[in-house]
């Protein structure tokens, strides 16, 4: 089994993310992250066995004796919020998440609160969190961040799991598996995902959600993939690649209306303007035809949804928020489980909860 603690940090950095996965596994030899820092880390048999863990932990949690036997599985855990990015949906899902599992947590949410104002790195910082948690669970504004900070606890005398949730424009690899349980609930009772159309639309270039989910829905079989975007926020080269390199059948067009129709679900996004490098260059670019109204609801499918891993701005108009095809909603509360299932999984509780007598 590939160790972090037998590969310096330079040539882990250089291996590509295919390449990187068997380093961040579970030692069970069950393929499932110990460290989960992107979306190549899951294959199908992976994704599948965790929304069946977060639909058991939801059954489970219907009952008081349920919840209460829930809260204890994981009552010996500590786990650590570590936000230094605005979050609202992300940071609340995984502390709901940890609740469901009676894990106890700390955050951060602003690094001015934290050593950081004073100089201390983020090594530094992390290590600290390490003396008191047992995993962190990070968002921060700097890709590869949380890859390095999951090399230096695996090199250090309190080796914990880091969980991504949110790397920059990079990865957002739980909003991702949110995404994909979302879908396949969708669809289940109407003859699954395989062979499904999905549609990206909005600022793709800068939107970590879209390359998280780009990659996973590649673990289907068939699945089209359609990037409805302005020129200047059009889905990135190393999205396309990945897909042209898998065979993937995928288009990119300006044509939302065109998408639409033959969608079985459209993924809105906002503009990701925190990203801009003068304040205002988003607001010149025309977005005004990739915006979801009543005009494309009417073109939209019976079975298709409407998707979107929020804030929302005006790209989805509130007309269609109480269409029973809007997800949004869903999606949210979606989060809270799956996510519940992948720290349950990444603590080596899977197995016990599946098997529980309840
Ligand atoms: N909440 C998502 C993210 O953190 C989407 C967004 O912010 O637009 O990436």
């Amino acid at each position: 089994m590939a160790k972090l603690t037998e590969i310096s940090w330079e040539d882990f950095e250089a291996l590509g993310l295919e390449a990187k996965k068997p380093f961040l596994e579970l030692p069970d030899g069950s393929g499932m992250p110990y460290h989960t820092l992107f979306a190549q880390q899951f294959d199908r048999n992976a994704l599948e066995k965790l929304c069946a863990l977060a639909n058991r932990i939801r059954f489970i949690n219907k009952s008081k004796e349920g919840a209460l036997y829930l809260k204890n599985v994981l009552a010996h855990k500590r786990a650590m919020l570590y936000f230094s990015q605005p979050s609202s949906r992300t940071f609340l899902s995984h502390l709901a998440a940890c609740q469901i599992l009676g894990i106890t947590t700390g955050s951060v949410r602003d690094a001015a609160t934290s050593s950081e104002f004073k100089g201390e790195s983020h090594e530094d910082s992390v290590r600290t969190f390490s003396s008191y948690f047992d995993m962190i669970i990070m968002r921060s504004p700097e890709r590869g961040l949380a890859e390095k900070m999951a090399w230096e606890l695996s090199n250090s005398e309190r080796p914990i799991p880091i969980l991504n949730a949110g790397s920059g424009k990079d990865q957002h690899p739980t909003q991702a598996l949110l995404d994909i349980y979302t879908l396949i609930r969708s669809f289940e009772n109407k003859g699954g995902l395989d062979g499904r159309t999905v549609t990206f639309c909005g600022d793709l270039m800068r939107g970590r959600t879209v390359r998280s989910l780009s990659y996973l829905l590649t673990n289907f079989t068939g699945i089209k993939q359609i990037f409805v975007a302005p020129k200047d926020l059009q889905v990135p080269a190393d999205v396309v690649m990945i897909l042209a390199k898998k065979g993937i059948d995928f288009e990119v067009t300006e044509d939302l209306k065109a998408a639409t129709k033959v969608s079985d679900a459209v993924y809105m996004t906002r503009i990701q303007d925190e990203w801009d490098s003068a304040k205002g260059d988003s607001a010149k670019i025309d977005t005004s035809r990739f915006k979801f109204g009543a005009e494309e609801l009417a073109l939209l499918g019976k079975d298709a949804i409407i998707m979107h891993p929020l804030p929302r701005r005006d790209e989805i108009a509130t007309c269609c928020d109480h269409d029973p095809r809007a997800m949004y909603w869903r999606q949210m509360r979606n989060g809270m489980w799956i996510r519940a299932a992948l720290i349950a999984s990444t603590f080596g509780f899977a197995d016990t909860i599946m098997n529980c007598g309840y």
